[in-house]
């Protein structure tokens, strides 16, 4: 099938009363679909599948008219969540309250339905149909009905066409890859954006889509409930594209142009929606084709929609029960055994979230059960934290020293088969009062593991390539990485807090490969230890580049440049600051870094603190630290995580080994003195 007609069809974009709170966003929002569809219609063979088929529901639809009613039909569903690690990245709380949200209107259990025009209350209708997340994927294997894909493609702000959105989804997901049929499951891809303009859209059945996840609905992430990123107006978003997916038209036609005189000229084939031209808005005194228009209609535009109709429940359980696009296999006792929607899931996975797991100390992190299906017991284990257990289904974790740390969660859905879920190392505490300025890293003998420094992926690293000065600097891997994708390298804690300013500097080298290429750096600053982070700089491709194009690029001496971050002042200026380094890859060469500078006093442009590194390594070490810096020692002090001195000594050497096998295991700082220069460091004693 020709990807270009994958998603042409019946797209909603949510205009609202100018008296909506939410009309701001509602501006950006207008609709496509009329576009689209005639560029769909111009294809013979969608035209053909098009036609046949619309006959036949309609006829059937006629036929039918109040046949079948009484059961409630089951329909498995999947939310396929693609994403770019941004907001769009919504949770399964999310999720559930979109799905919660959608069962209840199909019900007609709102709790405005109360308040539907006298004339248009006989003719509510309660849908008799219910959505129910899976919980097999089409391999048989247990999951919580949800799918997660980190994928550029999360934002489509060009033409419609979710193409790309599936393509990766297939490809990536983290449950099972490959086509999740469209016969077997209404598949939900929730993204970034899905098109300039739109909130959602869908497709008719058709068989002109096979069995193809591309029969789905697509909808932005603050379209996909009333929590999180969503709205309660934006909530209404997926009950209308449902209503489009069971065969309804908007009231005034299939056009998605509301509130023209010619919609007078069509019809949503629908005999108790009375013919209108639509609306974008609550008008109820609108001058339409009639004497009255279902406003209030899921179909319409308006914000105050909340019914549909006896009329319209015909149309969508005739679209069920009809082999055309699928559906009627959705409904079959034989699927609901292969989506796993027929019985209770059995207990099979045990999962859970954390709000963050980054942190400083005195922080408290909240964890949450993410397994399913139902389970009934849960022992947490909390390394490092108050309390270290919990048998709560989520509870609080407080650490109050600085370290890496492991969780462990073991549940049960029977308290006879256990099964355990541990996250190694996955808990990283800082320091919340952060190292002392002057801040001078220039990679020689540095540490780069958590909690020094904390990468989202393997490409950043020290290498001996080149450097600045000294023998080392960072490098990162940049050739060979998808465009679009984004590497980070965050810093520990740093104790900006006893001025309200300071000066950033580093230097770095990179160049192009050729003119096409358009990598780019972002550097960001945090002034609450890392749980929120604000640009402090953007260095573009051509600020960026520091050497002629050319491959496989190391640079010489003159080849670097120097960076300056003028704007670490004010609110940045606290006690646990830290900076993040963003690359944008582009398709260029390798990123090269060294010398970066953070003080109170103005070291831009001069090289003033390159020879005073001082460093103290390994970190953690159980016996021995090895301690040197730029000229003779003078003296070192050490303390407890209480500020209790432990150790000092007067010394006269560069370079010394200390013996630490007699402390007790814990976070300790250490303070050495080398003439004038005082420069603090942490270490952790295991
Ligand atoms: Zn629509």
């Amino acid at each position: 099938m020709n990807n270009y007609y994958i998603s042409f069809l019946f797209i909603l974009g949510l205009l609202f009363s100018p008296n909506n709170q939410i009309i701001s966003q509602s501006q950006n929002y207008s609709c496509g679909q009329h576009i689209v569809l005639k560029k769909l219609l111009k294809d013979s063979v969608f035209n053909s599948f098009y036609e046949k088929e619309q006959k036949s529901l309609v006829n059937k639809s006629q036929n039918l008219n109040l046949n079948n009613r009484g059961i409630v039909y089951k329909i498995p569903v999947v939310f396929h969540i693609i994403h770019n690690n941004g907001v769009e990245k919504i949770d399964r709380d999310q999720v559930i309250d979109a799905l919660q949200i959608l069962n209840r209107d199909l019900r007609a259990l709102r709790a405005d339905t109360a308040t539907v025009d006298t004339l248009f209350k006989p003719l509510i209708a309660d849908i008799e149909v219910e959505f129910v997340l899976a919980t097999k994927s089409p391999d048989g294997s247990c999951f919580n009905g949800t799918t997660m894909t980190e994928s550029v493609y999360s934002y489509n702000n060009g033409g419609i066409n979710g193409s790309d959105q599936v393509n990766d989804i297939m490809m990536y997901n983290n449950v099972y890859q490959g086509n999740w049929p469209g016969n077997q499951y209404l598949n939900v891809f929730v993204c970034g954006s899905v098109g300039t303009g739109i909130a959602g859209y869908t497709n008719y059945p058709s068989g002109f889509f096979g069995n193809t996840m591309n029969n789905g609905v697509w909808l932005r992430h603050d379209y996909c409930g009333s929590i999180g990123t969503g709205s309660p107006s934006g909530s209404k978003t997926f009950v209308h594209e449902i209503g489009h997916w069971l065969n309804l038209p908007h009231t005034w036609g299939s056009t998605n142009d509301p509130g023209l005189a010619t919609n007078c000229n069509s019809d949503d084939g629908v005999s108790d929606t009375p013919n209108t031209i639509g609306s974008n808005w609550c008008n109820y005194n609108e001058v339409t084709c009639g004497p009255v228009a279902n406003i209030e209609n899921h179909m319409e535009y308006s914000s105050c929609r909340k019914m549909f109709t006896q009329g319209q429940k015909s149309r969508m359980r005739t679209a069920l029960n009809s082999t055309t696009g699928g559906r009627s296999n959705l409904i079959t006792p034989s699927n609901h055994f292969a989506t796993g929607i027929d019985a209770p899931a059995p207990f099979c996975e045990v999962d859970f979230f954390a709000n963050r797991y980054v942190t400083c100390s005195g922080d408290s992190i909240y964890f949450e059960d993410y397994s399913f299906h139902n389970p009934i017991s849960w022992d947490w284990n909390f390394q490092g934290a108050s309390p270290n257990t919990s048998n709560l289904e989520s509870t609080y974790a407080k650490y109050q020293l600085p370290g890496v740390y492991d969780v462990s969660l073991t549940a049960s859905g029977d308290s006879i088969n256990f099964i355990t879920e541990t996250k190694n190392e996955s808990v990283v505490v800082m320091n919340y009062v952060g190292d002392q300025l002057p801040y001078y890293q220039g990679f020689e003998n540095v540490n780069f593991n958590a909690p020094e420094w904390i990468s989202n992926d393997l490409n950043w690293s020290i290498t001996d390539e080149v450097s600045y000065n000294g023998s080392y600097c960072l490098k990162l891997q940049n050739q060979g990485l998808a465009e679009g994708t984004k590497q980070t390298l965050e810093s520990k804690t740093l104790n900006l807090s006893d001025s309200s300013k300071a000066y950033f500097t580093f230097k770095y080298a990179y160049a192009r490969k050729n003119s096409s290429n358009n990598d780019f750096l972002r550097i960001l600053g945090s002034y609450d230890c890392g749980k929120t982070w604000a640009t402090r700089k953007i260095i573009y491709t051509n600020q960026l580049i520091t050497a002629a194009d050319q491959n496989n690029f190391i640079p010489t001496y003159s080849e670097w440049k120097e960076a300056n971050i003028v704007s670490l002042i004010g609110p940045f200026c606290v006690s646990n600051f830290r900076f993040k380094f963003e690359f944008n890859s582009g398709g260029g060469n390798n990123l090269y870094i060294d010398n970066i500078n953070i003080s109170y006093g103005n070291t831009t442009g001069t090289d003033s603190f390159i020879n005073q590194e001082i460093s103290v390594y390994p970190n953690p070490s159980s016996d021995f630290l090895k301690i040197s810096a730029f000229k003779n020692i003078d003296e070192i002090t050490i303390y407890d995580i209480m500020g209790k001195q432990v150790y000092s000594n007067k010394t006269n050497t560069k370079t010394l080994d200390l013996n630490i096998s007699n402390f007790k295991n814990g976070y300790y700082s250490i303070q050495i003195k080398v003439g004038e220069f005082i420069k603090v460091k942490s270490f952790i004693k295991n």
